[in-house]
């Protein structure tokens, strides 16, 4: 049995996360796994409701379970708070603090059925499959920084700090991952100008003897953003650190074509984080609009990396891979001649799919 934190969020994090619900639910009646899901909130639901984004019953649960599914969070009704009350910077960032989420996990999956959904040319993209592991808890995000005032203006600092352990355990997932794939790992750096970066690569160097598997090479962070819109079929496992993680996988993302359709894992600690790449989208929340296709990606990754259910997410995945086929889309991701589905109506053919294959 395995208990499930569901962070329903604001926006439409509750409605896609309704949907994964169902998929879950359907795995468990496939497969015969218990799963124990408790709701609670995050967010501007949270901080309307407890006067905090991240209240301490929410944080005991995430600490208490085996996964949490996150929605999203945030809106303009909270954007005027106060910054450390503000749904994003004050439940997301101390959320992956607490659960020590080192390691993010972003796949880029370009599906056959949507190959022309991309801004590049299909013969560019197609068969694209790339995973972004990105460091997620240390680098400039997490330095210390100041602002001072000078004569003319101000001065600041931001400071990027990373230790060997913090780079070696991030690594290890990266290579682990590269092993059950096509053993091929890119370690992305800024090795000519900075001294973090040196550290970066001598600490990857020095782990690929344990893992003569896995082919490595590094390349420099400015080529890399240019290779991943000239030739990305040369990627499988991209591995970098906090700052370019973050670019690049939305660069990386955004060659999918649509933000609807993409997952994430952050791991680390004991407990696995999943959410879908995209935000609250409070200018289609409501309307049964959103792609659901995200989140429920992101619990078949939950099933993969968590619970160890290879079989369930190959089973979740092919059902998302034969609605697209079928012609079943949402409206983000709508082509002339195909069928347009609600949020709701595409998580029903999702779980029909999950059930029976
Ligand atoms: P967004 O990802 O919410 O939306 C960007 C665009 O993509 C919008 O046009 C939206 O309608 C569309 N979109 C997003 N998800 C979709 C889906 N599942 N299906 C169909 N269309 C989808 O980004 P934004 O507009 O910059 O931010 C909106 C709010 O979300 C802000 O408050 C922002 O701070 C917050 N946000 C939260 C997270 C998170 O919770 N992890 C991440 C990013 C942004």
């Amino acid at each position: 049995m395995y208990t499930i934190t569901l962070l329903p969020g604001d926006g439409i994090g509750p409605e896609v996360v309704a949907e994964a619900v169902k998929v879950l639910i359907s795995v468990s009646n496939r497969f015969g796994v218990k799963f124990t899901m408790n709701e609670h909130l995050i967010g501007g639901a949270a901080y309307d409701a407890t006067g905090h984004p991240l209240p301490q019953e929410t944080k005991d649960a995430c600490l208490q379970c085996d996964a949490v599914l996150l929605g999203a969070v945030g809106g303009p009704k909270w954007d005027n708070l106060p910054v450390e009350l503000r749904p994003e910077r004050g439940a997301l960032l101390p959320l992956r603090k607490l659960l020590e989420v080192y390691a993010n996990l972003r796949p880029a999956v370009v599906f056959k059925a949507l190959t022309a959904a991309s801004t590049l040319k299909p013969e560019v993209v197609s068969g694209l499959d790339v995973m972004v592991v990105r460091e997620l808890t240390g680098g400039l995000y997490f330095g210390d920084k100041k602002r001072e005032e000078i004569p003319g203006g101000y001065r600041v600092v931001e400071t990027l700090v990373y230790t060997t352990e913090e780079i070696e355990r991030v690594s290890r997932r990266a290579f682990e991952l590269a092993r059950q794939r096509s053993k091929k790992l890119t370690s992305v750096d800024k090795a000519n100008v900075l001294e973090s970066s040196r550290l970066w690569r001598e600490v990857v160097t020095s782990l690929a003897a344990e893992y003569p598997d896995v082919e490595l090479s590094h390349m420099l962070v400015d080529n890399c953003a240019m290779q991943l819109v000239r030739n990305p079929l040369q990627f499988d496992v991209l591995l970098t650190e906090n700052l370019f993680g973050d670019i690049l996988s939305d660069q990386a993302a955004q060659l999918t074509g649509s933000i609807g359709m993409l997952p994430s894992a952050s791991l680390g600690g004991g407990v696995g984080l999943y959410e879908p790449s995209h935000g609250s989208a409070p200018d289609i929340a409501g309307q049964g609009k959103a792609n659901p296709i995200a989140t429920i990606m992101s619990v078949a990754m939950m099933l993969r990396y968590t619970f160890g259910l290879a079989e369930a997410a190959v089973a979740v995945e092919a059902a998302v891979v034969r609605a697209l086929e079928e012609g079943y889309r949402t409206p983000d991701i709508m082509e002339e001649g195909k069928k347009l589905l609600s949020t709701r109506e595409m998580g029903d053919i999702i779980v029909r799919y999950t059930e029976n294959h």
